[in-house]
């Protein structure tokens, strides 16, 4: 079926439909970052301090990445895609949606497997992706260099503090929603945690989390209280459901 013609359904996924892949989410239990300080890892002020822990950090993320797969939640939202015109905004880092079969994903807070030299893809350069390199899952060095100025590659990842600019993209994305699912995120890190206030009346809102968070306080938010895994089915089986008795 032509896409224009099917329901358009727009995910907003974060860490924790990655979890179940092995990938630890950010806060909560065993979060990736309870025993370290994003602050410093994640921030231009911590890029400043030490490239190379930043860098380190990342090139062990990488190297995860590649040791891990796709688990059931990603593969349904795949799927789906036959029935759905499924549009997937991420705050993952991951390429887990991407090894699924998504064909539609954004990422709003960048990839793990792309790296960038220090002065490109600013503000200067319109946020221009020239310069941006596929790396796959190996190793970045200190002393590794790109671009016309021959500056130090960093992760092409979204510092917290740095500017989202894939984010008016993804606002405009959920404004076009039939559906939305939000699965997995916390909806604490701003700017993404605003953009599920893009919805347009009459669009239908899904959560999967195990807990409760900001979103799912808000009245007339569905809330499938369970893991990735399990509640994808769910949410699947209750669309179907709702199709089949239209
Ligand atoms: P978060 O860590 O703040 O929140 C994770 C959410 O997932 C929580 O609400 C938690 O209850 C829920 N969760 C935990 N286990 C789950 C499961 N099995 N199934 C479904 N939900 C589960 O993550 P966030 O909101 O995505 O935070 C945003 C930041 O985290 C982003 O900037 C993102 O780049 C970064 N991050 C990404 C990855 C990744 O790429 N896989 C991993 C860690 C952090």
């Amino acid at each position: 079926m032509d896409n224009n013609k099917k329901t358009r359904l727009v995910v907003l996924s974060g860490a924790g439909i990655s979890a179940e892949s092995g990938i630890q989410t950010f806060r909560g239990g065993d979060g990736l970052w309870d025993n370290v300080p994003f602050e410093e890892i994640c921030s231009p002020i911590g890029w400043a301090k030490s490239p190379k822990r930043v860098t380190e950090f990342y090139n062990a993320r990488r190297a995860q990445l590649a040791e891990v797969k796709p688990n059931e939640a990603h593969l349904i939202l795949a799927s789906m895609q036959d029935d759905y015109d499924v549009r997937i905004i991420t705050q993952n880092v991951d390429n887990l949606h991407e090894r699924a079969g998504s064909k539609h994903v954004l990422h709003i807070h960048g990839e793990l497997t792309k790296v960038r030299p220090l002065d490109c893809y600013t503000s200067k350069d319109g946020f221009s992706t020239e310069y941006v390199q596929d790396i796959g899952y190996r190793p970045v060095e200190i002393g590794e260099v790109g671009g016309p100025n021959l500056k130090q590659l960093r992760p092409h990842v979204v510092f917290f503090g740095e500017e989202v600019p894939n984010l008016s993209k993804a606002a405009r994305l959920v404004q076009q929603a039939d559906i939305l699912l939000i699965i997995g995120t916390s909806m604490q890190v701003y700017p993404a945690a605003g953009l599920c206030n893009y919805a347009q009346d009459g669009c239908d809102i899904y959560m999967i989390d195990p807990s409760e968070t900001p979103a799912s306080a808000v009245l007339g938010v569905n809330h499938i209280k369970n893991v990735a895994t399990e509640g994808m089915k769910e949410f699947r089986d209750m669309l179907n459901k709702m199709t089949h008795t239209i």
